[in-house]
């Protein structure tokens, strides 16, 4: 190619994605900076003010103005690459046209030129069409550029997500990364976690405040909102078709975020559950978080343990020095105490979750929910293949690629939504995967779960779980031993699956 020594020949590329004009003038500005400094000469300018994205196919001209330019010059100068073409199957058109006529790609932003006959460079390039959320990303684009200018003005740059930092280039700021924070990450997991079991909020809220955990944006105090926001937070999250990545909303879409997840699906669904709307789980977790209703492991509801009568069990804490018991209010025809009633329930959960048993039982559509999980995998693993495939030269198409991902992410969006084991309480989940390592694990993480959790754990494991009328009575002076054995014989109990 002729053309292709001496002095390169370069095209200027801007696009706004919000159609302010002052920020495509910025990127020309910088983008010629970025040519005159690599000794390249411009030959063309071109911008189109319209949106980049892909929603707004209209006024492109000065797009398809340089895709026309591409055989007469040597690189195209972007502010990144993303602000060329938000459709994949015109952004990987592009590319294959750059290799093909040996036109090199300038990222302004990320101070690199890369050639996209180099398949690393290739992929570098083609990923960046592949992931929307890169130029949606608060991390790029508009924001990355409104630090820069922000950092020149000396004012401080958007607050980055709690439980993570950003690294910058030391030389140029420019974004670098998003890593999970040394300490805040642990932090977020805490809260969505134990919202997920079912911990109230102000109870999350208390503790936290309690053990002077760092609060977001260095914050006097913990609130609520916090909490919650947090919880609800989607960046915290797996993207559903990139687990290794956190999510980006944008205009309601979940996009691919630059950054690891935090927690793990079933996590935060957990959470959102309780956070959310009017689902059963939230309204049990709201019921029992109301005050005075969560004091004791087994009364208040008679889904959790009921006397003989069939009404539910009232807690009774003791004026008279005696210890606090479980009785019933309606006519008074059981009562034992609280101690040994605790203390006899939770060995038959503890036991019965480290069967072997227990997951085929109490996990709910479980074999359907793994099938789905493997036929989610698969296709995962063909989708990556086909992308795989297109960032080598000589692989599939954009246009073949395009249709792949048309097909197949309705299917991946199916898979997933099936994989998830409908009906078992997160808690119950955790127990179950704890019974594999044996009977003291259950009792770790039993006792490792804030009441509400263990409360819905014992919803759902007994059929009926009953404190019937005293055979022999305690006294004050019965050995303990002996306490628990009288108290265990008042209670009978069935199991939701035999
Ligand atoms: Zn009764």
């Amino acid at each position: 190619m002729s053309g292709k020594s001496a002095s390169s020949r370069a095209a200027i590329y801007g696009r706004n994605s919000s159609a302010k004009q002052k920020s495509i003038n910025d990127q020309q500005a910088e983008n010629r900076a970025f040519a005159e400094a690599n000794g390249w000469t411009v030959v063309a300018e071109l911008d189109d003010p319209s949106s980049a994205s892909r929603y707004a196919t209209k006024s492109r001209t000065n797009w398809a103005r340089l895709l026309e330019l591409l055989p007469s010059i040597d690189v195209v100068v972007l502010w990144e690459p993303s602000r060329g073409d938000r459709t994949l199957a015109t952004w990987v058109a592009f590319l294959d046209a750059c290799r093909e006529h040996q036109v090199r790609v300038a990222a302004v932003s990320h101070s690199r030129v890369y050639d996209p006959r180099n398949p690393r460079d290739y992929r570098s390039l083609a990923e960046d069409g592949v992931d929307s959320a890169y130029e949606s990303d608060k991390t790029s684009g508009r924001v990355r550029r409104g630090h820069a200018t922000a950092a020149s003005a000396g004012r401080p740059h958007a607050p980055t997500t709690y439980g993570y930092v950003r690294r910058y280039d030391p030389a140029t700021r420019a974004f670098l990364e998003q890593l999970p924070h040394p300490e805040h990450a642990a932090v977020v997991r805490d809260i969505i976690v134990s919202v997920g079991r079912g911990e109230p909020l102000h109870q999350v809220t208390h503790r936290l405040n309690a053990s002077r955990t760092a609060t977001p944006r260095g914050g006097a105090a913990w609130y609520h909102s916090t909490i919650r926001g947090i919880a609800g937070n989607q960046a915290y999250r797996p993207h559903p078709d990139d687990p290794a990545r956190g999510v980006r909303m944008h205009n309601g879409d979940l996009h691919i975020g630059q950054w690891p997840p935090l927690v793990t699906e079933s996590e935060w669904q957990a959470a959102q559950a309780v956070l959310g709307g009017n689902s059963e789980t939230a309204r049990r977790a709201r019921r029992n978080s109301a005050p005075g209703q969560i004091k004791y492991l087994l009364s208040g509801n008679s889904a959790v343990m009921t006397a003989a009568c069939g009404s539910m069990l009232s807690g009774f804490c003791a004026t008279d020095g005696r210890g606090a018991t479980y009785g019933c209010k309606m006519d008074r025809c059981a009562s034992a105490p609280m101690p040994e009633v605790d203390e006899y329930v939770t060995r038959l959960v503890v036991a019965r979750l480290a069967r072997q048993d227990a997951r085929r039982l109490w996990v709910v559509d479980d074999v359907a929910s793994r099938a789905a999980e493997e036929e989610l995998s698969q296709l995962r693993a063909e989708l990556e293949a086909a992308r795989q495939s297109f960032y080598r030269p000589g692989g599939i198409s954009a246009e073949a690629l395009a249709g792949k991902e048309a097909a197949m992410v309705p299917a991946i969006e199916d898979a997933r939504r099936r994989a998830q084991p409908a009906g078992a309480p997160l808690a119950l989940l955790e127990l179950i995967e704890a019974g594999k390592f044996g009977t003291e694990r259950v009792q770790a993480a039993w006792e490792a779960f804030p009441l509400p959790a263990r409360r819905e754990v014992i919803a759902g494991l007994f059929g009926a779980l009953t404190l019937g009328p005293a055979t022999v009575r305690l006294t004050r002076w019965t050995p303990p031993a002996e306490r628990l054995a009288v108290v265990a014989d008042r209670i009978s109990h069935e199991w939701s699956h035999a």
